[in-house]
């Protein structure tokens, strides 16, 4: 563990202060994986020949998630993301949010998806408090998309953001990862999209970990490159946008959608990290790529009091890296998949 002895940590608990770290951030932002298990064999993340990612058996259950989110609200926790695995193959899911848009000091609750089952949920997810959606795209063509995902239907992920919209999640924000001689020839695509349609469209750079992490870097696309290949359709400028995160958003002129750029490899934003991250196991971890974790299961199972699951989510604060060494060849803290720890 990290000495924090000389630094500065500081922890108010009353309702509407905050979580700093010794670097000065603060943890106001809480990604919640629910489930390791996915309906897709995404090549990068959960491929078709491959086990995936050990099965957690014993996830946390709706109750002792919400539990933990109490505490973290009353530690300064604002908002939350459901994610996993794929989060919407967990039966149920809108009793969670029900649970949690209930929890004092709550103001956001979003989810993450591949979209396949999102037509069927969207209503009743938004009626018990879901605000957003991101949905995960990787090509517009469906023969494709199913090979990327090990089998998807894109018709079913196109249901699925007509119905998101239609239940008012919106902006519906649309992640796509470029990847060389994958999909990088449907940039402009995709940008085209916000042409168009209220949708986010945001291009995220591919990490290096899950099964493909040796081959992330030849399959690489910098930002500074997916950008250069939009420009050439049309002139696009900044815009703010609210609780954008780790984004920078663009517009072309008079268009109803967004451009988002997402760059964790080749400009890291750890400087402005506000997040800590609830695996599906009760592990909370501070960074995604650090192997340093906090074990919360425990102590929800053996009963005890709030002010230990208070102490847990500090210590994980505590240890949180100032930044992560995912660049450096000593990192052997790399996910081995996204599906594992919540994406
Ligand atoms: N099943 C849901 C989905 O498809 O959105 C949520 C989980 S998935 C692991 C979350 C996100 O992680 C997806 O948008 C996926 O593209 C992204 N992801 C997985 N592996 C990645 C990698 N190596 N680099 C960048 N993003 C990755």
């Amino acid at each position: 563990m990290e000495d924090t002895q000389d630094k500065t940590v500081s922890f108010e608990s009353e309702a509407g202060t905050s979580m700093r770290d010794s670097h000065g951030r603060t943890m106001e932002y809480l990604r919640i994986s629910i489930t390791d298990r996915c309906n897709l064999r995404c090549v990068y993340c959960m491929p078709q020949d491959s086990a995936g990612p050990p099965v957690s058996r014993d996830c946390l259950s709706f109750t002792e998630i919400s539990e933990v989110v109490r505490v973290a609200a009353r530690l300064g926790v604002r908002r939350v993301r459901i994610t996993g695995g794929e989060p919407l193959v967990r039966k149920d899911l809108h009793v969670l949010v029900e649970s949690l848009s209930g929890i004092p000091g709550i103001e956001d609750i979003s989810l993450t998806t591949n979209g396949l089952l999102l037509a069927k949920h969207a209503r009743r997810l938004a009626a018990s408090g879901l605000k957003r959606v991101n949905v995960s795209l990787d090509s517009l063509k469906a023969d494709r998309y199913r090979k990327i995902t090990g089998g998807g239907d894109i018709r079913r992920v196109f249901r699925g953001i007509s119905e998101a919209e239609n239940a008012g999640l919106l902006p519906v924000k649309i992640n796509m990862i470029p990847m060389r001689a994958v999909n990088d020839d449907e940039i402009e695509d995709f940008a085209t999209l916000t042409m168009f349609a209220p949708h986010h469209v945001r291009f995220i750079e591919l990490m290096p970990v899950g099964p493909l992490r040796h081959e992330a870097e030849k399959m690489f696309v910098p930002t500074v490159e997916t950008k250069e290949r939009i420009s050439s359709l049309a002139h696009f400028t900044p815009v703010e946008v609210n609780k954008s995160g780790p984004a920078l958003y663009y517009r072309f002129a008079n268009a109803p959608g967004c451009l988002g750029f997402i760059s964790p490899v080749s400009q890291h934003f750890c400087a402005s990290c506000n997040r800590l991250r609830l695996t599906c196991d009760g592990k909370i971890k501070p960074c995604l790529f650090s192997g340093k974790e906090v074990d919360v299961r425990s102590a929800l199972r053996s009963g005890a009091p709030d002010t230990e699951i208070e102490r847990l989510l500090k210590l994980a604060v505590e240890i949180k890296p100032e930044r992560h060494l995912m660049h450096s060849e000593a990192c052997t803290d790399r996910p081995k998949s996204m599906a594992g720890i919540g994406g």
